[in-house]
């Protein structure tokens, strides 16, 4: 295969022009490979995993009404930029649609209107909790969530390697 070179400094909408490219170019070819399909999966099963998780916390909840009725998201410009090409194609591989302009000016460019659009997100956004939450939040509640995130992250991570592997053949 002949791909074209990536970078994490290029501008998110550079990256995502790559990962659209890289999609179309080889996607079918990628989803032919039964260890990406599995690990697909395997994300996607640990993504709702993490989310019902989150649900079941009540943190779903406080950052719903942190980002709508407080102005406090935590999810500012600039983020995007820890978002590389690869990344963005394993949300391509999953069915997500990336958008091609930033929705608020202030806001991650990956952000939308109900929230972030990507299914596989970095581990910062996995991870972050802010203050509001683990004060709120009984601590043993928070470590269940963690095990979610950790398996959804170390998934992830495998995946990142393994779409490297196949398309540098
Ligand atoms: S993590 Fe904290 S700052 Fe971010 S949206 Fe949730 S409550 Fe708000
Ligand atoms: S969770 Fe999504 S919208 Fe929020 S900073 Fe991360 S990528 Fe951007």
């Amino acid at each position: 295969m002949i791909l074209k070179q990536t970078s994490l400094s290029n501008p998110i909408e550079e990256k995502i022009a790559w990962a659209q490219h890289c999609y179309q170019e080889f996607g079918d070819d990628l989803l032919k490979e039964k260890r990406l399909v599995d690990l697909l999966a395997d994300l996607k099963a640990a993504v709702d995993a993490s989310r019902r998780e989150m649900a079941l916390t009540g943190i779903v909840e406080i950052c719903r009404r942190c980002d709508q009725e407080e102005g406090g998201s935590c999810c500012g410009a600039g983020l995007e930029n820890r978002y590389d090409g690869w990344l963005l194609l394993i949300n391509l591989l999953l069915g997500v649609k990336l958008p091609k302009t930033r929705q608020q000016t202030n806001s991650c460019f990956l952000l939308g209107k109900n929230g972030c659009l990507l299914m596989a997100r970095h581990v910062i956004c996995i991870n972050y909790l802010c203050k509001k939450i683990t004060d709120i939040i009984d601590p043993h509640t928070i470590m269940d969530l963690r095990e979610k995130e950790s398996e959804e992250a170390n998934t992830l991570f495998v995946l990142h390697e393994n779409i490297k592997t196949v398309l540098r053949k």
